[in-house]
């Protein structure tokens, strides 16, 4: 992998689509290698370079939107499944659709 190849690089939506982000990503800066770890290595070099960045909102939006292994936005691919899950069930719940019954009161 080149030096270019970082998350922020390594996406080839066109700007007009709400790609101009990627250029101000700080992962561009460092070692790409840091946002792909080996299984079982840690993520936090990547995370703690992520929470520095300007871009990390629409960055996590994307890699959320996209399902793009490594480490976007802060959040390896395990959060952003959760943040995913997470945002269905809230949309559930503002559909007004209950799961569960509530009991009767006695
Ligand atoms: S938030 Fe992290 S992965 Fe996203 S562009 Fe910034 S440094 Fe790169």
């Amino acid at each position: 992998m080149s030096t270019t190849d970082t998350p922020a690089a390594a996406v080839t939506v066109p700007p007009e689509e709400g790609g101009g982000w990627r250029e101000f990503g700080l992962c561009r800066q460092v070692d790409p290698e840091l946002f792909w770890p080996e299984p079982g290595t840690s993520t936090a070099a990547a995370r703690r370079i992520c929470t520095a960045c300007e871009v990390r909102k629409p960055c996590l939006e994307w890699a959320i939107e996209h399902g793009e292994p490594g480490v976007w936005g802060g959040t390896t691919p395990n959060q952003r499944t959760a943040i995913r899950r997470t945002r269905a069930a809230l949309r559930q719940t503002a559909g007004g659709s209950r799961t569960t019954a509530r009991p009767d009161r006695p």
